[in-house]
């Protein structure tokens, strides 16, 4: 068994985690190679108040060349791997000790062969990834096969690591919970706003030992017009940890390439225009729209907060990000260990209740 739950109440699961030896509580939030990138670049983070980053995510996109090179050519692969190792090198360098490899598809790449297939369970295996999961590019119905093949895969393999099945919609949810004698880790793409397949996690799965991972939670919701977000709340639903999306590589390029060209005005501009996530009242708003000379410290007691006003955050531009995603971080991190406490005491869904923006969230999904 992975996951244990200890105490659950309306509002919520608590339990403890376990990935090959490596526990840890939940809910949690899993940091991602993005977060921990901006943890060594604020200038307010430092090893001394460095977070605790046990279990960690990495996400690597994959279009279709990349992907056709690296199941046709064994050099293609060996590059992938050992660029990925050194990737993950990164990530145990700063603490993680257990890693997730999560594959992102860009629009070239429609389904998966048999094949290519194997050749993503066998990277996994391959770069030390502690859980192997089963991409989902597939109807339900395919899935369902395709889950079936992992299940071989790993026994004609000899490996004993968990397999993680993926849910794109609810009635994924529904053949994974049936298939919970060899998938016993569901991860949910939470990329767009599905309010069915947040039903089916709750219907299917919140009374269940099983592990609930989102990945690619947003930063802040459609649902109440990027004003705020759930963050570690989607536990209400029976999620039990989460991990934030990285941004495709060619957008990423884009936006350094953009970055180059703009003046100090206009940078300026786009640091005021950051989201600082609010755990008082779970808001996203944009530094611009706020108090600029109220102290963070009010709202939130992380290492950014503690040095910083509403202004002070993001005059930087260089630093700018690197500090408001910091401390994004620690308060996800603190507002899991509060709502693990609610839960213990029976009270989790008068905390749910009192984020004003979390609880509009919930009332638009109708969830
Ligand atoms: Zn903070």
């Amino acid at each position: 068994m992975v996951i244990e739950i200890k105490n659950a109440d309306i509002g919520g699961r608590e339990g403890v985690l376990d990935i090959e030896g490596m526990k840890i509580k939940t809910p949690d939030y899993l940091p991602n190679q993005k977060d921990i990138n901006v943890l060594k670049n604020s200038p307010f983070v430092s090893s001394t108040n460095f977070p605790n980053v046990d279990v960690g995510t990495y996400i690597h996109w994959l279009n279709l060349q990349t992907l056709t090179s690296i199941s046709g050519s064994s050099k293609k692969y060996n590059d992938t791997k050992n660029y990925l190792k050194s990737r993950l090198k990164l990530m145990t360098d700063s603490g993680v000790k257990r890693k997730l490899l999560h594959f992102e598809f860009d629009k070239s790449v429609p389904t998966l062969s048999g094949q290519k297939l194997d050749v993503l369970f066998q990277l996994q295996d391959d770069v030390g990834a502690d859980v192997i999961e089963i991409p989902n590019l597939f109807s339900t119905d395919e899935y369902k096969k395709v889950l079936d093949r992992a299940s071989e895969w790993r026994r004609f393999k000899g490996i004993e690591k968990e397999l993680m099945g993926i849910a794109n919609e609810g009635s994924d949810v529904k053949i994974l919970k049936d298939k919970n004698n060899t998938i016993s880790c569901i991860g949910v793409n939470l990329k767009r706003e599905n309010s069915p397949l947040l039903f089916a996690i709750k219907n299917y799965l919140k009374q269940e030992d099983i592990w609930v991972h989102a990945f690619s939670v947003p930063r802040s919701y459609r649902a109440v017009k990027w004003k705020g977000t759930l963050g570690v709340l989607l536990n209400y639903y029976g999620i039990d940890t989460i991990s934030a999306k990285t941004a495709h590589p060619k957008s990423s390029r884009n936006y350094m390439f953009q970055i180059e060209s703009k003046t100090e005005e206009e940078k300026s501009e786009q640091s005021q225009d950051s989201k600082y996530f609010n755990p008082i009242d779970y808001s996203t708003l944009k530094c611009k729209n706020m108090n600029t000379d109220l102290e963070l410290s009010k709202f939130c007691n992380c290492p950014v907060c503690r040095n910083n006003t509403v202004s002070t955050v993001v005059q930087d531009f260089d630093t700018a990000n690197a500090n408001i995603r910091s401390h994004e971080l620690f308060a996800y991190k603190s507002e899991s260990h509060n709502y693990q406490d609610k839960i213990k005491q029976n009270a989790s869904d008068g905390y749910f209740n009192s984020k004003k923006y979390a609880k509009e969230i919930a009332v638009r999904f109708r969830v």
